[in-house]
């Protein structure tokens, strides 16, 4: 047991409040220190310090002549501290009781005389006072021959006793002091364990990476217990490039430690059997959302008494703080890069209504948005029946068609849902062309949707395995979005334009359209010609079958004259029932064969029957003056001129073709 154990904690306490309020007054803490004193209330506790300083006396301060004398020493109560062995064997004990109730009652030193084994012994009782107030904490016994006692035995005495008090005294301060020191060795203690708190505090917070939190917290906890194996087990979302940060097991044992210390969110600790020789601890690395993960401790039990068990959690809680703020941070991050990059892409999609312009744009941004090795774009084609590859960087690939539900980008497109690969060789799934032939590991494949319908798929692909996380696969879908509304937006508007550029009635091409097309062959062509086929006496149609089987006669016309022209001819609805046929890089002569083409079918198949009158106007890039306006104005000359000489006959620009056909309206 200590010396400040000995005194008793409580009352060193308690005299170092009172002390410390005055000692401030003092400039010497020495002399403070000789002012302080112990005081009535403090005497029950003052047992071992008498004892100890009996002791002390004794063994230096007592003179020979003093050492037959038998010595003892009662407390402030007159209960014996340190019985002499005489008085342990029972001699002088009651004698020397009563000289000390009497030396406690009347506060001088008290003397009887005792007789025994045929000498006379004095027996005396000296009070030990307090040196500030007086007051008698002790009572020193001494037994000494009778005649030494009257040949001045009692002043040796009482001076004996003036050095006991100094010895007391000595302790006194010795054990206040270290005590004092032992206060200051605490704050002291306390302080760095603050500062150490704080500066982990602050390191983790400087940390705005998760990973460094993460690294910072195992590095704070090993510097503080070098001899614990430490590991940190995060939640099943976080990967971390750290060693001793490993994933959550799934399934635990229900009285494993970390489990404990991830459901209830506190410290939980395994001792283990009494012949262990480890301690098992799990700290919860939690934040205001909730636990993120556990550090789990194993000490051996020597160190473990070493641990501060409240302080490990301070600095848990502050990394799971720390953590959730980086986590935080580095969410927000991502959310502010995913919003910058689907700026970027609608930015770049807003800059066409082509839909093969929006294709490329989107495979070029995608390409480095995700730092994918392929890209390749699916686009549903109801021309080629099949998924066309319309944006690939593998070239073999570009234009391929898919079969829906055949290989990845099959898959998707027909299920509609996402797929993520991670390890193309060893999923043991659907073989892919495009990972086949890139040799690619890692995929992320999205469907297209325009207008809540399935036209497409995306899929990025690259060769390294794990390539792409999660947060790409989720973005990938984000982007699909935009892409899918720019696709529709493509297709809306290129309705639009073909809406706009037909005749609603026969399907043929607007006048304005025809025009335009003419007028852009006439500065790109050599040559062109025009045939402008007007239906026979229609007045007369519509006066005779009414208006709405005139419209049909109309409608029947349109789809002769459209099944009689090559593609790339363009036929259009000119006026009322007037149709127009331009044929880009031919001449007359052809153009006569195709204007005979339709006016005898025309005769031969429309029900009822009707004929129609054809014009023809060529124009060629040696002409004094090439016009859109001259072009059918020569045309409808002819016209006229076929209308002139009976209908139902085909007459070139002032040149009359024969026709074998009779007008059944002549
Ligand atoms: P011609 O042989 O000289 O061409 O005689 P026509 O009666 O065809 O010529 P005209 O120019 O006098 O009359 C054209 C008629 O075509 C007038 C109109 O009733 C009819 N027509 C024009 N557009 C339409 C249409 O969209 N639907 C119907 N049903 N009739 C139309
Ligand atoms: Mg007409
Ligand atoms: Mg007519």
């Amino acid at each position: 047991m200590s010396e400040q154990e000995a005194y008793g904690r409580k009352d060193s306490r308690m005299l170092l409040q009172d002390t410390k309020q005055s000692s401030g007054d003092y400039e010497d803490p020495a002399a403070w220190l000789r002012e302080t004193d112990i005081v009535s209330h403090d005497f029950p506790y003052a047992a071992n310090l008498i004892a100890m300083s009996f002791s002390d006396w004794q063994g230096q301060a007592v003179p020979s002549f003093a050492k037959s004398w038998s010595w003892c020493v009662l407390d402030f109560e007159g209960e014996w501290v340190d019985p002499s062995y005489e008085i342990r064997q029972g001699r002088w004990k009651s004698e020397l009781e009563e000289a000390a109730r009497i030396c406690l009652l009347t506060g001088g030193i008290h003397a009887v005389e005792a007789h025994e084994d045929g000498q006379d012994q004095t027996l005396i009782a000296i009070p030990i006072f307090t040196r500030s107030q007086g007051e008698i904490f002790a009572v020193l016994g001494c037994a000494m021959p009778s005649e030494q006692y009257a040949g001045g035995g009692r002043y040796a005495a009482e001076a004996m006793s003036m050095h006991f008090q100094t010895c007391f005294y000595n302790r006194f301060q010795h054990v206040f002091v270290s005590d004092l020191a032992g206060v200051h060795l605490l704050a002291e203690r306390e302080s760095s364990r603050r500062s150490l708190l704080f500066q982990i505090v602050q390191r983790m917070h400087d940390n705005i990476d998760v990973n460094a939190v993460l690294t910072e917290v195992i590095d704070s906890i090993a510097a503080m217990y070098p001899g614990a194996r430490l590991d940190l087990f995060m939640s099943q979302d976080h990967h971390s490039p750290h060693p001793q940060v490993k994933p959550l097991p799934l399934r635990w044992a229900s009285n494993d430690v970390c489990a404990r210390a991830f459901k209830d969110g506190r410290v939980a600790l395994h001792t283990g059997r009494e012949d262990s020789c480890t301690v098992e601890v799990g700290l919860p690395l939690g934040g205001k959302q909730g636990v993120y993960g556990v550090f789990h401790m194993v000490l051996d039990k020597p160190s473990f008494r070493e641990v501060d068990l409240s302080f490990l959690s301070m600095v848990a809680d502050t990394a799971g703080t720390a953590f959730e703020n980086a986590k935080l941070y580095e969410r927000s991050n991502q959310l502010i890069r995913e919003l910058r990059m689907s700026n970027e892409l609608t930015q770049r999609l807003n800059q066409s209504l082509r839909l093969g312009d929006i294709f490329q744009f989107a495979f070029e941004e995608l390409l480095e948005m995700f730092g994918a090795d392929y890209c390749c774009i699916l686009h549903m084609s109801e021309e080629r029946g099949g998924l066309e590859a319309i944006a690939c960087n593998h070239i073999p690939l570009l234009n391929e068609l898919v079969e829906p539900n055949r290989g990845l980008g099959g898959k998707v497109y027909t299920s509609g849902e996402p797929l993520l690969i991670s390890e193309y060789r060893s999923a043991g799934i659907e073989t892919s062309n495009l990972m086949e032939a890139t040799g690619s590991q890692s995929l992320i494949a999205t469907p297209l949707s325009v207008g809540g319908e399935v036209r497409g798929a995306i899929m990025l692909a690259h060769k390294d395995a794990h390539y792409f996380s999660y947060d790409s696969f989720r973005l990938l879908q984000a982007m699909a979005g935009h892409i899918g509304l720019a696709v529709g937006n493509a297709r809306l508007h290129a309705e639009v334009r073909r809406l706009a550029n037909r005749d609603s009635l026969t399907g043929l091409y607007a006048r304005h359209y025809l025009d335009e097309e003419i007028k852009e062959r006439q500065s790109t062509d050599f040559c062109g010609t025009l045939i402008v086929v007007d239906i026979d006496q229609f007045k007369m149609v519509n006066d005779t079958y009414g208006h709405q089987k005139g419209d049909k006669i109309l409608k029947q016309v349109s789809e002769i004259v459209k099944s009689s022209i090559r593609q790339g001819d363009i036929a259009a609805r000119w006026g009322g029932e007037e149709l127009a046929v331009y044929l880009p890089q031919l001449g007359v002569q052809q153009a006569v064969f195709v204007a005979e083409r339709i006016r005898k079918r025309v005769m031969g198949e429309t029900e009822p029957r009707v004929t129609v009158s054809c014009g023809i106007a060529e124009w060629s890039w040696t002409d004094e003056r090439v016009s859109v306006e001259s072009l059918f104005y020569r045309a409808d000359m002819a016209l006229y001129e076929a209308k002139n000489n009976g209908r139902n006959r085909v007459i070139i620009d002032n040149k009359k073709v024969e026709s074998t056909a009779k007008n059944p309206w002549a």
